[in-house]
């Protein structure tokens, strides 16, 4: 299972607790999801990054470590925890959309390194630094191939590929 996967599982869990409005300490994630209670900060380092990305309230600071109470990820995105943790509680995260594992490993990747990953599935192309040079990738027809197959025209591919990916551009 990648991280990303397991991000997937905590996601779950930890909307459930918001939705329950109550916190959950690592050694309650860790065992419910079978890691060992010091890989959770890494696991929930994606979620960390979606949120901040989506401008969505920082979820992970509902996991509080077990001896001080105090959120380990997300606590320098939410400085004042008390307020930030009771707007994740009213906060309906059933309203909001489970995020693709592919969004949190890209969440991720964006947060480290700045780079965005082509988001047309299979294709490895990353971009560095910024999303520069994605209309040039995009328009030519063999870079992929499967992807719209009958839309040979630069332009349209563009296009189409503006309007389907318009969240990738925020
Ligand atoms: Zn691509």
């Amino acid at each position: 299972m990648t991280s990303s996967e397991r991000a997937d599982q905590k996601w779950h869990l930890i909307t459930f607790c918001a939705s329950m409005r109550r916190l959950m300490t690592y050694g309650e994630l860790a065992k419910l999801i079978g890691a060992s209670p010091r890989s959770i900060g890494a696991y929930l380092d994606p979620i960390h990054h979606y949120c901040l990305q989506r401008r969505l309230p920082p979820l992970t600071s509902l996991v509080v470590k077990n001896d001080t109470g105090a959120p380990g990820v997300g606590f320098q995105l939410a400085a004042d925890v008390p307020r930030a943790q009771a707007r994740k509680f009213a906060f309906d995260w059933t309203t909001c959309e489970l995020p693709e594992p592919s969004a949190l490993e890209e969440a991720r990747l964006q947060a480290r390194t700045g780079s965005f990953r082509c988001p047309i599935p299979g294709c490895p192309k990353v971009f560095y630094v910024s999303r520069g040079g994605w209309d040039a990738h995009v328009a030519s027809h063999r870079t992929h191939p499967d992807w719209h197959p009958e839309v040979l025209d630069p332009e349209e591919r563009k296009r189409l590929f503006n309007e389907t990916y318009a969240r990738w551009f925020r």
